[in-house]
């Protein structure tokens, strides 16, 4: 089975749908998109020399195109290696060489450094731009014939953002993308047929995966004008476009939530939020703003966007007695896949306590590229190891506790980061927050809140250590606070806190 037969069925079915709009024009049909893709398969084929399970790197701004090279890889029987553009020259190379990337498709705006990094790498990878007279040859050259695939054939090899060490290749099949695709309408939303898939969040990422179910029902996807996250523009596509359904990382969700101007979103049916944690404040805030448009999931590359749910009727049912431990929480399992939570020995771990999250289910990654020790590490007796800590409750809700390796441990007792960050949010003064541990002599580590103020604001760490003495045991306030204007963040918009580690590291030499 190859995923791409969804586009082909979509063209035989509703070839004159809009497929794709850019911004609030139309950019092309279902009919346009099928033969664009063949086009571009065929020129991966012929003059770009590539064979099948080949792969091709998707190094690009949110464009149209990016749609038509990845239906194009797909068609051909190849490997989408979809690249988070905002990675350096260095990183870049370094996915490349690891890949084996044959070609590569880039924006003019990365096309230099692109180059760069296909020096480094020393590959001989062809690098076609997008909009270039090249492109528009391939993509209207002879229409290749769509190959099949085996159910384990590769469709997306998913770089990990690489947290620690380098980044890894998740392999994702054709198989594990068609589960993800299901779940999408068994546990997330129905897609209507005027539904649009608005893409301000990276491609590359969680936008790109919800595009399918999209594309499934024959719906359209939207890219943004701007080719990312501008709330002004999101907004004003909320009151043009119908339907409109987004990916969005949980600081965007706040970015928009703060945004003054631009308007309501009443064309807006969901957001779906992840991929790092949402604080109840500020989920409240979201709610209040736009009313019960919400969804959260969590999932990580190597089980794409399914691992829980958290759905709207839950977001929606205030007078549930444990509503707000709901909104802390991530959902439940979500429908294809076995959750569970263990012990360092891999033992289950009763209802309350918390341990590593295990995932298993056709959804999970068949394995990291290359790397069969830790692929076999990862995916050990069959299931698939997070790294994520958290505990169930009686009802099934999991909750989540940090990475393993954000916890702190000072004095022996485990703190998490994220009990923290709840309580210190909801002071009005914070705009943002994020708490890690520092190297200490007597306790092994101590507690270092960062926090961000909000516009206009001054923030009162007096205050802040009270909030912390009100709600939470003493050894797990913060020792000392960092007050910054904002803090750093990778493209998907999720904190980095290896970053404020190192800072707090480099003061202490
Ligand atoms: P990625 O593979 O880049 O999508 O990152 C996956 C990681 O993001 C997970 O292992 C979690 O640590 C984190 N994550 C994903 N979804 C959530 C969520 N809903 N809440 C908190 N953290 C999340």
């Amino acid at each position: 089975m190859n995923l791409n037969q969804l586009l082909g069925r979509a063209a035989r079915s509703f070839p004159d749908r809009v497929a794709i709009s850019h911004g609030t024009a139309d950019y092309c049909d279902y009919a346009a998109l099928a033969r664009r893709a063949a086009g571009l398969a065929g020129a991966m084929q012929g003059p770009l020399g590539l064979q099948a399970n080949d792969r091709v790197g998707l190094f690009m701004t949110n464009t149209p195109e990016y749609l038509e090279a990845f239906h194009g890889a797909l068609h051909a029987g190849m490997t989408a290696l979809p690249i988070n553009n905002k990675l350096h020259e260095k990183e870049l190379a370094y996915i490349l060489d690891d890949a084996g990337a044959g070609a590569l498709f880039v924006t003019p705006d990365l096309a230099e450094k692109a180059a760069k990094g296909l020096d480094i790498a020393g590959s001989k990878a062809r690098i076609v731009v997008v909009g270039e007279a090249e492109y528009a040859r391939h993509r209207d050259g002879d229409a290749a014939a769509m190959v099949d695939q085996g159910d384990d054939d590769l469709a997306w090899l998913f770089y990990t953002s690489g947290t620690t060490g380098n980044p890894k290749g998740a392999m994702l099949s054709h198989r594990n993308l068609w589960e993800m695709m299901l779940t999408y309408f068994l546990d997330v939303d129905r897609v209507p047929v005027n539904g649009a898939a608005l893409h301000p969040a990276p491609m590359s990422h969680g936008s790109g995966f919800y595009g399918i179910p999209h594309l499934a029902v024959g719906a359209r996807q939207v890219v943004p004008e701007s080719g990312g996250f501008e709330p002004d523009e999101i907004l004003h596509l909320c009151q043009k476009l119908e339907e409109v359904s987004l990916f969005a990382a949980p600081t965007m969700v706040k970015r928009l939530v703060n945004h003054r101007g631009g308007g309501d979103a009443p064309n807006l049916r969901t957001v779906t939020y992840g991929g790092g944690p949402m604080y109840v404040a500020d989920l409240k805030e979201a709610l209040a703003r736009f009313g019960q448009k919400f969804i959260q999931i969590y999932g990580q590359g190597e089980s794409p966007m399914c691992i829980t749910v958290l759905p709207r009727e839950d977001h929606a049912d205030t007078n549930h007695p444990r509503h707000e431990e709901r909104l802390a929480s991530v959902g439940y399992a979500q429908s294809v896949v076995d959750v569970k939570v263990v012990d360092g020995d891999d033992k289950e771990l009763p209802t309350g306590e918390v341990g590593e999250i295990l995932v298993k289910g056709a959804v999970v990654m068949r394995g990291y590229w290359n790397r069969p020790d830790a692929s076999a590490e990862s995916l050990r007796g069959g299931w698939l190891h997070t790294g994520d800590m958290g505990a169930f409750d009686g009802d099934g809700y999991l909750t989540l506790k940090d990475r393993s390796k954000d916890m702190i441990i000072s004095g022996g007792s485990n703190i998490y980061p994220r009990e923290i960050e709840e309580i210190l949010l909801r002071h009005p003064d914070v705009a943002e927050c994020a708490v890690v541990g520092r190297p200490h002599e007597e306790w092994g580590e101590e507690v270092v809140a960062f926090v961000a103020p909000r516009e206009g604001a001054d923030v009162n760490t007096a205050e802040l250590d009270q909030l912390c003495l009100e709600n939470i045991a003493r050894f797990k306030r913060p020792k000392d606070y960092r007050v910054a204007a904002s803090l750093p963040k990778n493209n998907y918009g999720k904190i980095v806190k290896r970053e404020l580690r190192n800072q707090l590291e480099a003061e202490d030499k």
